[in-house]
């Protein structure tokens, strides 16, 4: 991938190609944003550029740029969470500490990414910031973070903060139309009313079997409403009976599906699920909806009963429709 290659976020873009083509280079940078707004790939073509001996950061063709392409480059150093884990250890931190008072082998530089920084638990993070506070000159760190807030203020404000944000979904149906060429429009439409301007999301449901299950349940949902029948919402809702991720994903699902039915309510899509729902959802029932999943959300978060939140969140869009 190229710089050219992302979609929207021109500033944020334009600020790492002109740091990595002979700009000032910051030491320590913070990708964040959405999941699935591209803050990975971005890092990863930021590393490579850094690293690059050609022209046109990154050239894809010099010895360093293939080196970065299969992994191998002794100069980046890459920390993610384990497989399986839910936090950044703080092994992994000593380690890559180890590893940056190494000066670099190949290169001017050596490149830290650390994907999913805001995983870092307390004392994973008190070790990065020692060496964030000195690093040594020829370190650049990339950070990226899904959700800044839960990173310790003392390691954002030495970086450069950068947001992902989602495109437009013009973008959006501009990028999927001429990355899957083959694709069925109908499932390309679904993707892209699925990722709502989230590109990771769209590619997502091309991609992996449970999204498109994920986007069935929110439509099979979003229909029972149409019915305003107490009954048929319950129903739609019982595969998630103790399910409480499934009922999470459920809500982000059928967020993304309200917001295309709230903008398909004033006659501006072309998405036929949702101007379909849009026939019996008025746009600020739409609205409500977004509003009920974003509390009904952070309540299961703040350790919620799954159950009772169900309930509610039924009795609740009930409410809603009959209005
Ligand atoms: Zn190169």
């Amino acid at each position: 991938m190229m710089f050219d290659q992302i979609i929207g976020n021109g500033n944020t873009v334009r600020t790492l190609q002109n740091a990595a083509s002979g700009g000032p280079l910051n030491h320590a940078y913070l990708l964040h944003g959405t999941k699935g707004t591209g803050k990975r790939m971005l890092a990863r073509i930021f590393a490579q550029a850094i690293l690059c001996r050609g022209e046109n950061r990154p050239c894809k063709t010099c010895s360093a740029c293939l080196k970065v392409e299969k992994g191998v480059h002794p100069d980046l150093v890459m920390v993610q969470k384990p497989e399986g884990k839910a936090n950044i250890l703080v092994d992994q931190v000593r380690s890559l500490r180890e590893q940056v008072y190494i000066r670099p082998n190949e290169s001017g530089y050596r490149v830290v990414i650390i994907e999913e920084s805001e995983s870092m638990n307390l004392s994973a993070a008190n070790a990065l910031l020692k060496v964030l506070e000195e690093p040594p000159g020829y370190v650049v760190f990339i950070l990226t973070a899904n959700n800044i807030s839960a990173l310790p203020e003392t390691i954002a404000s030495r970086c450069l903060c950068l947001e992902m944000q989602e495109v437009s979904l013009y973008q959006a149906e501009k990028w999927l139309f001429s990355h899957y060429p083959d694709g069925e429009a109908a499932i390309l439409e679904d993707a892209l009313s699925y990722g709502n301007g989230n590109l990771g999301r769209s590619i997502a449901y091309m991609e992996e079997e449970t999204c498109r299950q994920g986007f069935d349940r929110a439509l099979t949902v979003a229909r029972s409403l149409t019915t305003e029948r107490e009954y048929d919402i319950l129903e739609a809702l019982s595969p998630f009976d103790g399910d409480k991720d499934g009922f999470l994903q459920l809500l982000t699902d059928l967020d993304a599906m309200m917001a295309q039915v709230a903008i398909a309510g004033t006659g501006s899509t072309n998405l036929r699920q949702a101007a379909a729902l849009s026939q019996k959802i008025r746009p600020m029932q739409a609205v409500h909806i977004h509003e009920l999943t974003d509390e009904i959300r952070s309540k299961i978060l703040y350790n919620g009963n799954g159950t009772l939140m169900q309930n509610l969140f039924c009795a609740r869009l009930k409410t809603i429709m009959e209005r």
